[in-house]
């Protein structure tokens, strides 16, 4: 047993106490109608701050993250010509490296095209390979190829990620059980309780992978694994529990497939398959080749299913209000205003800038809405979702879609309730009631109106009914 005392619990101001028995919230009310006895050790005191349902994240990439701390960081770099780039890569340190990686990179400042001579040229005697900021594209040279068996006739350059992205994540990594504990260290003190793996290459490696992390305790958090969209078949008989279970099954188009191509390939899909639907939609035009295919063409096959659009950058919520009573759940990345809007203002020309990630639209077309981190392309930290929904503002302080902003109530409710929604675990996860999992954090303070979410930390994460993060107060 473990009582919290003093707890407000969002967004309510009252201060109650709730008990937890083993992984669930029994009771939620007055400490006087409790009358257990209990150690002073099971007692925790909230202090009279903010208690909230543990952070959902709705979609990230675990296997990236990890493999990214192996890697450095581009993102603060910005790079405007052939020779910059050639003169920063040149002077890193390769001593006792067998590779070398980066991750974060843009390219799209430097007017001359890189190829892979540029990158041979640059005398680095060990596989190089740089990620795209987005995650989807990957320069290299031609011992990073050969390292990876690809065949540079077969490819575009840079390398669709998708090619090599296996060959990235699970590549031998003697760094891989350090920068795991790392990476679960973060999440415990972020507040995760929950984290949706959206890999569209995701197989049945990569669970029994997460089975063995996470009966050894390495990590802590539940994880709801999407199926990748080859072969979902393989998944049949895979034992799930409340730590480990199956989400939808994850759909990644080529931004230029037609129309007519991915009716065929869903109709597929669904006559033989039952598992709910989701899909890498940033474009305003993917947005639209799925909704009208699935809601036009196909609706008769889609039953019950939940139908998810990740990122829904695009999303344009008057347009499609129509959509709004079906299974339609949107999972926005607010916190890519913060960490990608600079780059936005300067090149997203074929769509209003003002209208990305239209979170207040959509809620005002009753439109379903959960929000994901889309780490490591994204901040992990949570309350940058929140200041990013909240506050709508850059890196270097630009304001974009001020008409989008949402108040911390309808924010806190997509990261949580709707994103338990999302994966049809409202039941058992995403708010703090009775008979519920106790995944449940507190925060270092009171929320309210005047309350900077980048001040707010997490200072104690129950996960399951286990406290797994308690932060150390100087
Ligand atoms: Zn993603």
């Amino acid at each position: 047993m473990k009582l919290l005392v003093n707890a407000k619990i969002f967004p309510s101001t009252k201060s109650q106490s709730i008990l937890i028995n083993k992984n669930k919230i029994i009771f939620i009310g007055d400490e006087t109608e409790i009358n257990i006895s209990l150690n002073t050790s099971d007692i925790i005191d909230c202090n009279n701050n903010t208690v909230l349902p543990g952070f959902i994240d709705a979609h990230c990439h675990p296997f990236e993250i990890i493999s990214n701390k192996s890697s450095i960081d581009l993102s603060g770099y910005k790079f405007n010509s052939k020779n910059e780039l050639k003169n920063y890569l040149s002077n890193v340190n390769t001593k006792n490296k067998k590779t070398l990686k980066f991750h974060g990179f843009e390219h799209r400042n430097i007017n001359d095209r890189l190829d892979l001579s540029f990158f041979d040229n640059l005398n680095i005697n060990i596989p190089l390979m740089i990620k795209h900021r987005t995650g989807h594209l990957v320069f290299l040279n031609t011992l990073a190829l050969k390292h990876s068996k690809l065949d540079i006739n077969k490819h575009d350059f840079p390398i669709n990620s998708l090619a090599i992205h296996k060959k990235i994540t699970l590549e031998e990594n003697l760094n891989f059980e350090k920068n795991l504990n790392n990476y679960n260290q973060n999440l415990i003190q972020f507040g995760y309780t929950t984290i949706v793996d959206a890999g569209v290459e995701n197989d049945k490696k990569k669970y029994n992978k997460y089975q063995d992390l996470i009966y050894s305790n390495q990590i802590s958090p539940n994880v709801c694994y999407m199926l990748g969209q080859k072969n979902p078949g393989q998944f049949e008989n895979s034992p799930i529990n409340d730590n480990l279970y199956l989400g939808p099954t994850k759909f990644m188009f080529q931004e230029n497939m037609d129309i007519q191509e991915i009716e065929n390939s869903l109709k597929d899909f669904l006559s033989i398959n039952k598992s709910d639907l989701a899909f890498h939609a940033i474009s305003s035009e993917m947005i639209f080749k799925i909704l009208y295919t699935l809601f036009e063409k196909l609706n008769k096959y889609l039953g019950k299913r939940i139908i998810r659009l990740e990122h829904a950058t695009e999303f344009i919520a008057d347009s499609y209000k129509e959509y709004s009573s079906k299974n339609l759940h949107l999972i926005f990345n607010p916190n890519f205003i913060y960490d990608h809007g600079d780059f936005y203002l300067k090149h997203q020309d074929d769509f209003a800038i003002e209208s990305l990630f239209g979170i207040k639209d959509s809620l005002r077309n009753n439109f379903k809405i959960g929000f994901g981190t889309d780490s490591p392309f994204g901040s992990i930290n949570p309350m940058k979702i929140i200041s990013s929904a909240k506050n709508r503002t850059t890196k270097n302080n630009n304001l974009i879609g001020e008409n989008n902003k949402i108040n911390f109530e309808q924010i806190i409710n997509a990261f949580t309730k709707g994103n338990a929604t999302a994966m049809k675990k409202q039941n058992v996860i995403g708010s703090i009631e009775s008979n519920k999992n106790a995944d449940i954090i507190i925060l270092n303070d009171q929320i309210t109106n005047k309350t900077n979410p980048d001040q707010l930390q997490v200072n104690h994460t129950i996960i399951n009914g286990e406290s797994k993060y308690i932060r150390e107060i100087s």
